[in-house]
């Protein structure tokens, strides 16, 4: 069985950790496809490949001599060549980065040579093939990803090699066009490549060792998690908890193939596995994680029975949808509904959807409240325990933090309450307190 193993671009940022990423591989020989992102980071006021490529692609195409924009990318990149003794000679390459840059082949396929270049020098360093996702991810004629063709055509190229280096970030579009999908995408490629491969485990190599069960910018030192099902990480990831590129876990989850978040500078680390949701792991915690978000505005609408107007739902979510506004809750009483949606999708809109709600739906009372944070406390441990809301609930209550709305989802995943923005950090330190600290 193959893994897939995608390392990150402070993985990859210098010589040194060139070679922390070659011993990693080298250590289980199942590591067989390799996806770099390009060189990121080597300390914090640095400046990825990535972003220095945007950069001179801008300025050449506004007229400035490629030669002098390219030369601190031509650095880096030669810099980790001679730092780990390669003979290679990138000379060609750059040449031709330098055409196409002339030609104004486009900011996307500018970004994408950071991945482009730093797969030649890995594959080279390891002794792999190397395979260029121009000529194996694809995207459709509308800049969408194809997923079946992509599929078929990279399962045969990897089918004809024991051990090769894709680069992550891009694809090609029908008519060869380099076009790559949003930053942080080398994720993204990783899952991709790993379905393709019918891999057992995709290795997702970072700078942490893993995902934690809260932002320890609001809790100090926080427990890690250690194993998670794809749908917490779902509920999580969309509440703000980042760990991955958001479209990542797509391609595994529906291959089964699980992902594993793990440190390239403490490899020993076990880092998170998340796994399909129909294993059933037992659970550490009765929560898995809580993670939350600020900026939600409330749309209350009272209307004398509500429920006798038919329809009335539907022409409510009508207009919203009309105006680009998608209700993240609703929460509903007899004669009143609160629509929760982020508040930037009523910029500029406010006063244009309030006249229209008030004739289409006619509300007796009618107002826009903003300032609400959403938290979501996910776990799949709550569904086997009861009081897991009163604990929530007793921990909000204790800290006097009042709690203006309450969802559940029906598969009792996970808790949702609205409070106000500014008890946001203090609501989420008790709720962490209660479950982790609480526990033995
Ligand atoms: N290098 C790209 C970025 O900086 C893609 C990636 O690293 O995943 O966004």
């Amino acid at each position: 069985m193959s893994k897939v193993v995608k390392f990150g671009g402070s993985s990859l940022a210098d010589a040194n950790q060139f070679r922390k990423v070659a011993a990693i591989i080298n250590a289980d020989p199942e590591r067989c496809y390799v996806v770099p992102s390009a060189p990121g980071k080597r300390f914090s006021d640095d400046i990825k490949v990535t972003d220095m490529l945007y950069t001179c692609y801008d300025a050449v195409t506004a007229g400035e001599d490629f030669a002098k924009s390219f030369a601190p990318i031509k650095e880096r990149f030669n810099g980790i060549i001679s730092d780990l003794g390669l003979t290679l000679d990138l000379n060609e390459e750059y040449e031709k980065i330098g055409v196409n840059f002339k030609a104004a082949a486009g900011r996307e396929y500018a970004a994408s040579r950071g991945e482009y270049l730093n797969g030649i020098i890995l594959a080279n360093f390891l002794g792999f093939d190397f395979i260029d996702a121009a000529k194996a991810i694809f995207f459709t004629n509308k800049g969408s990803f194809d997923d079946d063709i992509t599929n078929a055509c990279l399962g045969a190229m990897l089918d004809k090699t024991d051990k090769a280096v894709i680069p992550g970030f891009y694809g090609a579009m029908p008519d060869g066009t380099i076009k790559t999908f949003s930053r942080g995408g080398s994720d993204f490629t990783g899952s991709v490549v790993a379905k393709a491969a019918g891999a057992s485990l995709y290795e997702n190599w970072t700078d942490v060792s893993g995902m934690l069960v809260a932002d320890p910018r609001i809790v100090e030192n926080p427990a890690g998690i250690n194993i998670i099902t794809y749908s917490e990480l779902r509920e999580l990831s969309y509440m703000g908890a980042s760990v991955l590129h958001e479209d990542a876990v797509f391609p595994v989850r529906s291959a089964n193939i699980p992902i594993n978040i793990k440190n390239t500078n403490a490899p020993e680390d076990a880092g998170t596995l998340i796994v399909p949701s129909e294993q059933n792991p037992a659970a550490e915690h009765v929560i898995t994680g809580i993670a939350g978000k600020k900026d939600f505005s409330v749309i209350s609408i009272e209307k004398d029975r509500m429920n006798n107007h038919k329809g009335f739902m539907r022409r409510l979510l009508q207009v919203l949808e009309n105006h680009g506004i998608f209700p993240e809750h609703m929460p509903t009483g007899i004669d009143t509904i609160s629509v929760i949606v982020n508040s930037h999708e009523l910029e500029g809109q406010r006063e244009k959807l309030a006249q229209r709600l008030k004739e289409v739906i006619k509300p007796d009372h009618f107002e826009i409240i903003d300032g609400l944070a959403l938290i979501a406390v996910v776990g799949r441990g709550m569904r086997s325990v009861k009081g897991t809301a009163t604990r929530v609930f007793a921990a909000l209550s204790h800290a006097n933090i009042n709690i203006r709305m309450i969802d559940q989802g029906s598969s009792e995943l996970n808790i949702i309450v609205g409070i106000e923005s500014s008890d946001f950090e203090k609501a989420i330190k008790v709720i962490y307190n209660m479950f982790m600290l609480s526990e033995e």
